[in-house]
């Protein structure tokens, strides 16, 4: 027979993860009579960690109290790290983003990176009173969310005990970006009404995430949803990670300005030119033939092993993006329709594709949230199987 401290575990698992309910449907959820969800409401209620939403009319015509997380009981602070600089964001218990900031310097030694981050923690601890910090990292990190480990791509050489580094005040958890963003669309964003949602990332890199009934499929090593490290149809190129022939060494945002500028180069009969992501990103809004054509190849590449993928997982809504495809509107559109035309034939129909609705949030958004998760279960509120599809092994202390 279930504990107490199950019971209200199970309580605050069905309102972090399917959102408000009423007392009825707790009850019904965790086959308690409705007495007892009144003794648990209360010590859930005096620690601040629940709220009275409002009422809604029940099917009988009743008024029914709903009860929500308190939006205000876990701020949380969601940093993302990437080429574009540093974007973080501080959500409200629901994820929803109460301030954002962006810095375009984003060092590459790790040390002054962590400097940074910690600074931003700081700030925000005392402006919005932050009780935890999720990092979005490019880049596979380890199952406990300490290590951030060296892929290949980030140049830093060796795996980085990055949330020890930072070591500020609040938890630190690290985690992927794609990982943190697709978690991110399932919740609160484009896909936030489906179960099972593939998220496809198209930019400097290549990858996917799967989440299962909002919680996010990491694998048994941090590194589930390298789409960008599958075969490509091109076998002849070298790719960082170390393999040969990876989709990401003709389909990416590093391949196709290598290409263009090779193009460009051999045109005019000089060595390649140089070309930066805006660079990439006007041409093909001005309708540049080799921009056009790369970006349109590169996206045709992602979208058939994305459809693969998704044929594999079987999603019923899949959401696209990154910058090709928040800024290329011939990539996104080249994508999606490849990726549908991938999906098998019974379920082609059924299948919801997104666009993703948080944009350059939705990383910083879901490692806030992910942090957030951590942080329940350290206070008793939520089981550590309760937030992960993959028992954190290991080090899972947060
Ligand atoms: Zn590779």
């Amino acid at each position: 027979m279930a504990s107490k401290e199950q019971h209200l575990q199970g309580f605050v698992s069905i309102l972090r993860f399917r959102g408000s309910a009423s007392r009825l449907d707790l009850a019904a959820a965790l086959g308690l009579a409705p007495s007892a969800i009144s003794s648990l409401m209360k010590p859930l209620a005096d620690r601040g960690v629940i709220t009275s939403q409002g009422t809604t009319v029940s099917g009988g015509g009743r008024r029914v109290s709903m009860l929500a997380l308190n939006p205000g009981f876990l701020p949380a602070l969601g940093v993302e790290v990437s080429g574009r600089g540093i974007r973080s964001v501080v959500t409200d218990t629901l994820g929803a983003v109460v301030s954002r900031r962006d810095l375009v310097e984003c060092p590459r030694d790790p040390d002054k990176l962590a400097s940074i981050i910690r600074g931003i923690i700081a700030e925000e601890r005392t402006s919005s009173g932050i009780a935890a910090a999720g990092i979005a990292l490019g880049g596979p990190v380890d199952a406990a969310g300490r290590l951030w480990r060296d892929s290949g791509r980030w140049g830093h050489g060796k795996d980085i005990a990055l949330a020890d580094v930072i070591a500020a005040g609040p938890p630190v958890l690290l985690t992927n970006d794609v990982h943190a963003a697709g978690l991110a669309e399932s919740r609160v964003g484009a896909a936030r009404d489906y179960g099972v949602v593939l998220y496809v990332h198209a930019g400097t890199g290549v990858r996917i995430s799967i989440a299962l009934d909002k919680r996010v499929y990491t694998g048994a090593h941090g590194v589930a949803g390298e789409l960008g490290h599958t075969r490509s149809a091109d076998p002849a190129k070298l790719c960082y990670c170390g393999n040969y022939g990876c989709i990401e060494t003709i389909a990416s945002i590093p391949a196709a300005l290598e290409q263009i500028s090779a193009a460009r180069g051999r045109a005019a009969g000089t060595g390649a030119s140089s070309l930066t992501v805006d660079d990439l990103v006007r041409l093909a809004g001005e309708g540049d033939k080799l921009a056009v054509n790369t970006l349109t190849r590169a996206a045709e590449e992602i979208g058939r092993s994305a459809g693969d993928a998704a044929t594999l997982f079987d999603p019923d809504a899949v959401v696209v993006g990154g910058r090709l495809v928040e800024e290329v509107g011939v990539f996104a559109g080249t994508l999606r329709r490849v990726l549908r035309s991938r999906l098998l034939p019974i379920i082609r129909g059924d299948v919801q594709i997104f666009t993703g609705s948080l944009g350059r949030d939705a990383a910083g958004i879901g490692a806030a949230m992910l942090a957030q998760d951590a942080e329940f279960v350290r206070l008793g509120l939520l089981s550590g199987e309760a937030v992960s599809p993959v028992s954190r092994s290991g080090n899972a202390s947060f």
